[in-house]
């Protein structure tokens, strides 16, 4: 179980590398980060590559998960690969609401949330994507934006579906673009996310962490995580170079309170 205090950064490495490349990546990721404390550590990988992360991270510091799971258990689905498939990786995390794939596979709310449900079911930890694009930022309506995406998940499975889950708070336009939310930005918005969700309950969620993702680079990092109201990080590209991440990770650890 983790505490409020711990940050955690997530790398997404996305549809990158082969088995070369994360033969090598997770020993160098394991062994420049294995004496880091007070910061939660997994890496989301294609399908592919669960087997390479068990192997190597087994008894480290650092957790590991896709960045998409089937909605059903089991069954005909071609194509598909179930929760239950994850875990025999040993499978922590679960990116789930992804805005690539929203895009690119039309990733409706509802599917979403069945996802996320599953996921927790299984014993995983979501990590629920929730994000504006630009012209909905400059229409001002990016709270009602992601209001709605999180409205999903409470009205089929309730608030308390939050306890032990992470959501991501990443803007659209942030992503791939170079172009991170500034600092006030991402404060107001991770509040907004933690008072929505805590709004209609009575005990708050519990451990439930709220990152920012959205071109993090080792020079915005420390500001980004420094907020009060961020947990921590969803790293895209710069989680592909293992010094770039490292980097990324010490400053989280560096404004985490003992
Ligand atoms: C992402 O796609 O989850 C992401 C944060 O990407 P990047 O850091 O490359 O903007």
């Amino acid at each position: 179980m983790t505490t409020r205090k711990e940050k955690i950064i997530i790398g997404n490495l996305k549809m990158n590398g082969s088995l070369d490349f994360y033969s090598s990546y997770f020993n160098d990721v394991k062994e420049n980060l294995k004496n880091l404390n007070n910061v939660l550590i997994g890496l989301c990988v294609p399908y592919p590559y669960l087997f390479k992360a068990e192997e190597i991270l087994k008894n480290s510091n650092i957790g590991w998960g896709s960045q998409n799971v089937a909605k059903f258990l089991s069954g005909a689905y071609t194509g598909e690969v179930s929760a239950g498939m994850l875990k025999d990786f040993l499978s922590l995390y679960v990116i789930v609401g992804h805005s690539e794939r929203n895009t690119a596979y039309c990733e409706s709310d509802e599917n979403i949330a069945d996802k996320f449900k599953i996921i927790k079911d299984q014993g995983m930890m979501p990590i629920l994507c929730v994000g504006e694009t630009l012209i909905e930022r400059e229409a001002g309506i990016m709270e009602t934006v992601v209001e709605s995406q999180l409205k999903a998940i409470i009205e089929r499975y309730g608030a308390k579906t939050f306890d032990d889950t992470i959501i991501a708070y990443e803007p659209i336009w942030a992503i791939g673009s170079d172009m991170a939310a500034t600092p006030a930005q991402t404060n107001k918005m991770c509040k907004f996310i933690r008072n929505k969700i805590n709004k209609n309950i009575t005990n708050e969620v519990k451990n439930l962490k709220i990152i920012y993702g959205g071109s993090v680079n080792t020079k915005n990092a420390l500001q980004l995580f420094a907020l009060e109201s961020v947990d921590g990080g969803l790293i895209g590209r710069a989680s592909l170079d293992v010094s770039e991440f490292v980097s990324i990770c010490k400053a989280a650890t560096s404004v985490t309170k003992k």
